[in-house]
């Protein structure tokens, strides 16, 4: 069987913030269906570098490319504000804060990107958004505002939201990081379904024992390098970088 194209590839991605270089020549692929989870100290660059997968931070240096569409950062090619578009349509990203916009509704919310982006009519946004805050357990929510959620039940907005753009690949930093613990595994387990289901995605997040069964790959930053990448079994039972091997330890 052959491997098929990846669907995100980054290559040589450099990023420095003042005279801290964040990211140190990264490269990756992402291949269609694949769970990549990215694990890391703080402070390795693991949110840049999910943030410079769809150009939400701009790369000093390297390519993107995601679906076909290659930016070369740095450039200013002429068909480059049209490549950064197509990457953003593509892509979805759920942030830590949720970033939900408080003065609508959870249905509202969900619908937003469709109407305004997608360009869909208000009925259809309106079932779409229905539908998937059903499949991420809030239909009872939607007239709800978010100040009136949990945690928990506004990362599946979150969520939702991210899918209703019809994404080809989703993007989570930290998804349950500003979470109570009790409130972690309602959003893991959506997103354990969404790779049931095959959607491709890149996970931030300190959550081993959920990385070890979601991930098709764990990657591991340090210092702005990815300095291993494995498939779950391998990584957490032997992984060959002492640096990775003190961070498990820590971390059990
Ligand atoms: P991680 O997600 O692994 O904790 P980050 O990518 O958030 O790491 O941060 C890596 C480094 O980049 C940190 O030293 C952080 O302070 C710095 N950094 C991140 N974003 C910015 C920014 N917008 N401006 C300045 N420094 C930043």
């Amino acid at each position: 069987m052959t491997t098929p194209e990846p669907i995100v590839s980054v290559r040589g991605l450099r990023k420095r913030f003042g005279d801290n270089e964040v990211l140190k020549g990264i490269d990756l692929d992402v291949r269609p269906g694949e769970v990549v989870v990215v694990m890391g100290p703080s402070g390795s660059g693991k949110t840049t570098l999910i943030r410079c997968l769809n150009l939400l931070e701009e790369p000093d240096t390297g390519t993107v490319s995601m679906c076909g569409n290659q930016v070369d950062c740095g450039g200013r090619g002429r068909s480059r504000a049209a490549q950064v578009r197509e990457i953003r349509r593509r892509s979805a990203m759920v942030f830590q804060q949720f970033n939900l916009f408080p003065h609508l509704t959870a249905l509202q919310n969900v619908m937003e990107g469709p109407i305004s982006v997608r360009g869909l009519r208000r009925t259809e946004a309106d079932g779409l958004g229905r539908r998937l805050l059903a499949l991420v357990g809030l239909d009872e929510k939607c007239d709800c505002y978010p100040a009136t959620l949990s945690g928990g039940q506004k990362q599946r907005v979150a969520i939702a939201r991210a899918l209703a753009m019809e994404p080809q690949v989703i993007l989570f930093d930290e998804p349950t990081s500003a979470l109570d613990p009790e409130l972690h595994a309602e959003v893991l387990q959506v997103i354990r379904d969404l790779a049931g289901n095959g959607m491709t995605m890149v996970i931030v997040t300190h959550e081993t024992a959920f990385a070890r069964d979601v991930a098709d790959r764990v990657v591991f930053m340090d210092g702005g390098n990815v300095i291993e990448e494995a498939p779950p079994q391998r990584f957490f039972t032997a992984p060959a970088h002492p640096r990775v091997q003190a961070f498990l330890r820590l971390v059990g």
